[in-house]
C-alpha cells in the first residue's frame, strides 16, 4: 500500500469507528430473539483492542487475526465486519471484501448512516477492483444518504478524473469546495483550476477554440498560478494567429513561475521572431539565467539559440556552464555532442567535456511526486499514481564533486 492510499483507508477507519460509536452509546443494548444483547461485547474483547492496535501499526494480517476473533464473540458487531472487509480489500483479497460488505447491506435494522458507510466501503472494494460502474453507482447512493460524505465525492471525483470526465469531476469537486473550511477553499480552487485547465484541452482536441479560450481564462481566474492554463491559452490564441497574445500567456508563466518557464521556451523562441522581435528570446534567457545563476535549462534554451546563428563555441561555452548546474541531463549531453561534431570533435573541447563529466551520477527520471514519491521523466500535473493535481517537484541531486558526501536520493 502506497502512503497516500495507507493515509485515506487510516482516514476512513477512523471516521467509521468515530462515526459509529460517538452519539450511539444508546445503542448499546439491542434487542436479539427476545433478549436484550450487550453490543459492546465485541468491542471491548481484548482481540478488538489488539486488532485495532496491530492496525495501527500496519500489520494487517495480525489485524485480520484478532477482528476475526472479536467478531466471532459478536454476529451483530457491525464496524468490526466492516473494517474486516477493508482490510481484505487492503490485502488484494477484493471478492472477500465485497461478500463480506454486501452481506453487511442485507442486514435488517441498519440505520442511514450506518447503510451509507458500509456502501462506501462497498464502493471502496468496487474501485479497487477496477468495477467503475458499480463503483460510481455506490459513492452516488453513499451521497444520496449522506449528501456530505466527503469521502465519497472525493472517490467519485477521482473515479471520474481516471475516465477523463472533467467536467463530472469539476461539478463534483465545487460540491466538495462548499463543504470545506475556509482555509481550505484555496487547495480546492487550485484544483478546479486544473479540471476547467483539461476541460478547455477537450475543447481545443474539438477544434473549439472559442471555448477552450474561455475555459483557460476561467482556469485563470480562478487560480492565476495555473501554468498549464497560460501554456495551452497561448497555443489557441497563436493557432488563431493572435502571436502577441500568446506571447503575452507565455511571458506570465516566466515571470509567475521561472522555475517553469522552460516549458515556454520552444513557443516563445519561435513566437517572438514572428512577432518582430528575434532578439527577445535572447534577453529573456539572460534575465533568467542573472535571476537564478543555477539556471540549466535557460542556459541548454539559450546555446541552441547561439548555435542555430553559428556561434558554435558561445553555445558550447553555455553548455558547459549548464552541465556544471545539472550533469545529469540527457538533453545537455546530447546539445554538447551535436556541437562537439559541428565544431570537428576538437580535441581539447572533447577533454574539456570528458573532465566536466567525471563521476556524475546519471538518471533519467528527476521530477517526484510530493505526495506519492512516483518518479516521473517529464513534469506532470497531475500524478498517474496517487492522481494528485501540481504535485511534482523537480529533484537534483549534487554536481559530482559533491556527490560523495550526498546521500544518493534514488534508492
Ligand atoms: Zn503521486
Amino acid at each position: 500500500m502506497d502512503n497516500a492510499a495507507s493515509a485515506a483507508f487510516v482516514a476512513v477507519l477512523v471516521a467509521l469507528l468515530v462515526g459509529l460509536t460517538v452519539g450511539k452509546a444508546w445503542e448499546r443494548y439491542k434487542l436479539r430473539g427476545g433478549r436484550w444483547i450487550d453490543r459492546r461485547k465485541a468491542r471491548q474483547s481484548p482481540h478488538y483492542i489488539l486488532g485495532l492496535n496491530f492496525l495501527v501499526s500496519n500489520q494487517i494480517d495480525l489485524a485480520i487475526e484478532e477482528l476475526s476473533n472479536a467478531a466471532g464473540l459478536d454476529a451483530d458487531a457491525l464496524e468490526v465486519h466492516m473494517i474486516l472487509g477493508n482490510l481484505y480489500r487492503e490485502k488484494g483479497q477484493v471478492g472477500r471484501a465485497i461478500q463480506v460488505h454486501q452481506a453487511l447491506l442485507q442486514r435488517s435494522g441498519l440505520s442511514t448512516i450506518e447503510h451509507a458507510y458500509v456502501l462506501l466501503c462497498l464502493g471502496l472494494d468496487f474501485k479497487r477492483g477496477g468495477f467503475v460502474d458499480r463503483a460510481l453507482e455506490a459513492f452516488n447512493e453513499v451521497l444520496r444518504l449522506d449528501p456530505n460524505n466527503r469521502y465519497a465525492l472525493l472517490n467519485l471525483e477521482k473515479l471520474h478524473e481516471e475516465q477523463h470526465q472533467w467536467a463530472e469531476a469539476y461539478a463534483i469537486r465545487q460540491r466538495a469546495m462548499t463543504l470545506a473550511e475556509p482555509d481550505a477553499q484555496d487547495a480546492h480552487r487550485a484544483i478546479l483550476a486544473f479540471l476547467e485547465t483539461e476541460i478547455g484541452r477537450e475543447a481545443q482536441r474539438n477544434a473549439d477554440p472559442k471555448e477552450a479560450i474561455s475555459r483557460f481564462e476561467a482556469a485563470i481566474e480562478l487560480q492565476d498560478g495555473t501554468v498549464p492554463a497560460y501554456l495551452y491559452l497561448g497555443d489557441v490564441r497563436l493557432a488563431g494567429g493572435d502571436v502577441k497574445g500568446a506571447i503575452t500567456a507565455w511571458e506570465r508563466v516566466v515571470d509567475m513561475a521561472p522555475e517553469r518557464a522552460y516549458l515556454a521556451f520552444d513557443r516563445l523562441a519561435s513566437a517572438y521572431p514572428k512577432a518582430g522581435a528575434p532578439g527577445k528570446f535572447q534577453e529573456l534567457c539572460r534575465g533568467l539565467i542573472a535571476a537564478n545563476p543555477v539556471e540549466w535549462r535557460a542556459r541548454l534554451a539559450l546555446a541552441r539559440h547561439s548555435a542555430e546563428r553559428g556561434a558554435l563555441r558561445e553555445a558550447l561555452e553555455l553548455l558547459f556552464e549548464a552541465l556544471v548546474h545539472n550533469p545529469h541531463a540527457l538533453s545537455i549531453h546530447q546539445a554538447i555532442w551535436k556541437t562537439l561534431s559541428e565544431l570537428g570533435l576538437d580535441a581539447a573541447l572533447v577533454a574539456q567535456y570528458v573532465e566536466l563529466t567525471r563521476g556524475a551520477v546519471f538518471y533519467l527520471d528527476p521530477h517526484v511526486c510530493t505526495h506519492c514519491r512516483y518518479r516521473s521523466t517529464e513534469l506532470l500535473w497531475q500524478c498517474p499514481q496517487c492522481h494528485e493535481w501540481s504535485t511534482f517537484l523537480e529533484e537534483r541531486i549534487a554536481p559530482a564533486k559533491d556527490a560523495t558526501d550526498a546521500p544518493r536520493e534514488r534508492d
